[in-house]
């Protein structure tokens, strides 16, 4: 009885609030603005100085994700 098991996590395709590092305040604003995926005020902003909150941006890239594995075609024809 001395073998200690190390259980790994599976690994998971996405987990909200994991894939980006927002924590600069060069993504702060002070002013909260329209969300540009829900509307919503927000005080962040994304990498193009957008007003987004995270978790609206994050489920944007994962959904856009999904539509580029979906239209990908290993022979590259497109249709
Ligand atoms: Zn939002």
């Amino acid at each position: 009885m001395s073998a200690r098991r190390r259980r790994r996590a599976p690994p998971e395709e996405y987990v909200p609030g994991t894939l980006l590092d927002w924590r600069g305040s060069v993504h702060w604003s002070e002013r909260p603005l329209p969300c540009r995926y829900c509307g919503a005020p927000a005080h962040l902003r994304d990498s193009r100085m957008k007003p987004a909150h995270k978790v609206c941006a994050e489920q944007a890239l994962a959904t856009q994700a999904a539509e580029a594995a979906d239209a990908y075609h290993p022979n590259g024809q497109t249709t």
